[in-house]
């Protein structure tokens, strides 16, 4: 609380704390004043006006101090301490403990109660307990002795009295102004409640504040949302309705960030998006919650999305039409010449050579247009559900790509599975991503050693790494596109990675390539661990 306190404020109190100073040297003074008329005679003059010397000073002081700082010592231990020692003096001037005005100790504790708090009181509740001790024992020991208590009737009653009384009229007057300050405190809080309320009530957002795992604070938007009321637990949306779809795991506590779907009104209205944004308040163990309305954004993306895909469905056509439009050219122009040189009568010798080589192109063109047709029929075929039956052990999937890619030279391929290697998975899918992965890596290091593999952790990888070049920057940027080739015409259809990536994506994994740090290229194949058995 105290460190919320405005300067301002401070400052206001430290003029009061002055005020009231003045006022109590003015009547101290005023007591001085009376002894040396005689009333009081044996009032010891010269050590109450040292204490009155020392309360000028110092109150001259505290208040060019507060002038230039704007502000003081908070607690104002300081001056409690001093008034203590200030009164000390006066008392003792005063004949000790035998002085009626021995009850204004009370009021440095009352002050440092009301001003400094349970901090300053210790101090001053102290410095008061070994002024009063001193007041006795001045009254027991002579040498102690400053002054005495002595003054002449009336007047002896009526200042009993009167210290009485100042000390009643003082001791309500302290009580109602801590409780005036308790009051304006109280109002000012639920103002500023309320007015906290209502900017988060106004927001077009759900909020939480979330103290442990309790709700602490909530504005209607998250009341409507999840019907938790304040003082409950919070429970993480996604767990909630089961939906919290990426962004962290509700079971780590709270996901940083999460998308999840829930009906505005309760379940009566359509389903929207909403994400979930956690973020950590300066106070420990905080965290605030916002709920985000994301529906029109999130369709949004998907819209794209599959705009971009019918996009890139349009390329795969238009290439494909490109690819096979050269080969069928040729066809027809060497057809139409074969039957041109059969339809003039008997085929002379050197037509005839003629003839076989058309034909030979012939059958080399329709070869390159089942390479072409197979590869779409391996990216057609991932679009239907996998086949439950046909498993195998991956190490069995790698053997029998190594064998269709490096028929003679399979020692070419280094192959350390791990624990990997024993996993069942789909055979034609894996055989197919392996097929194009090392044709890759032979093509860009004919010769050189090519090496797989295998890590087993929470999900299995599958490395395949070559000592080639490495990722020309053009295909770095283009890897995974249809028909995206550098190899020369005849060579690539660039619907390897393509095809693979789909497979890939179609058994619940990942692929992707990149460079390695050593140089060559290395894919890595991410698939999520086969069912148990
Ligand atoms: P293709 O092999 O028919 O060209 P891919 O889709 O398999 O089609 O590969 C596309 C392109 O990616 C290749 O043309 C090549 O530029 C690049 N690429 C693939 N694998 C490697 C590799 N191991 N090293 C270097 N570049 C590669």
């Amino acid at each position: 609380m105290t460190a919320l306190t405005p300067r301002v404020e401070r400052y206001a109190r430290l003029q009061w704390l002055i005020r009231l100073r003045w006022l109590a040297l003015a009547g101290v003074s005023l007591g001085a004043g009376l002894a040396a008329a005689g009333l009081v005679p044996g009032v010891n003059i010269e050590v109450v006006a040292a204490a009155v010397a020392v309360g000028v000073l110092t109150n001259l002081f505290f208040a060019w101090r507060g002038r230039q700082r704007g502000e003081t010592d908070d607690r104002h231990v300081g001056q409690a301490v001093l008034d203590t020692g200030a009164l000390t003096l006066v008392i003792w001037a005063a004949g000790g403990a035998d002085c009626p005005f021995l009850v204004f100790y009370v009021f440095p504790v009352l002050l440092a109660a009301l001003l400094g708090g349970r901090a300053a009181l210790w101090p001053t509740g102290a410095a008061c307990a070994v002024g009063i001790a001193f007041q006795f024992a001045a009254v027991r020991a002579d040498w102690l002795r400053v002054g005495t208590w002595d003054p002449i009737a009336p007047y002896d009653r009526a200042l009993a009295i009167g210290a009485l009384a100042l000390t009643v009229g003082m001791a309500a007057y302290f009580a109602t102004r801590l409780s005036d300050a308790l009051r304006r405190q109280m109002t000012a809080r639920q103002a500023a409640d309320a007015m906290l309320r209502l900017a988060f009530d106004g927001l077009d957002a759900g909020v939480e504040v979330i103290e442990g795992d309790t709700i602490t604070l909530q504005n209607h938007r998250a009341a409507r949302l999840f019907g938790g009321r304040i003082g409950e637990r919070w429970r993480c949306p996604g767990r909630r309705d089961g939906r919290c779809v990426s962004g962290g795991a509700c079971e780590g506590g709270m996901p940083e960030r999460c998308q999840f779907t829930r009906a505005d009104d309760g379940g009566r209205g359509p389903e929207q998006i909403y994400e979930m944004l956690a973020l950590a308040l300066p106070e420990p163990r905080r965290m605030m919650a916002l709920y985000v309305e994301r529906t029109a954004e999130v369709l949004g993306q998907r819209r794209l999305m599959l705009t971009e895909r019918l996009a890139s469905l349009g390329r795969a056509v238009q290439g494909v039409a490109h690819e096979l439009n050269t080969p069928l050219a040729t066809i027809q122009t060497l057809g139409r010449d074969v039957l041109d040189a059969i339809g003039v009568g008997p085929v002379p010798a050197e037509v005839r050579a003629d003839i076989d080589e058309s034909a030979r192109m012939i059958v080399d063109e329709v070869q390159r247009c089942r390479r072409i047709t197979h590869a779409l029929l391996g990216r057609a075929s991932q679009l239907d559900p996998l086949p439950a039956a046909g498993e195998a052990p991956v190490g069995a999937a790698i053997e029998r790509a190594i064998a269709v890619v490096f028929t003679h030279a399979r020692e070419r391929v280094q192959v350390d599975l791990g624990g990997v290697a024993g996993a069942p998975l789909p055979l034609d899918p894996l055989v197919q991503i392996f097929v194009n992965l090392l044709q890759n890596a032979g093509d860009a290091d004919p010769g050189g050693p090519i090496t797989v593999t295998g890590y087993r952790g929470q999900a299995l990888r599958i490395e395949v790494r070559d000592r080639g070049p490495g990722l020309d920057p053009e295909a770095a940027r283009h890897l995974f596109e249809p028909f995206f080739t550098t190899k020369p015409p005849g060579r690539g259809t660039g619907l390897g990675l393509y095809t693979s990536y789909a497979l890939a994506r179609n058994l619940g994994g990942e692929l992707s390539l990149t460079d390695h740090p050593e140089g060559g290229a290395l894919a890595t194949l991410t698939l999520p661990l086969p069912p148990a058995g």
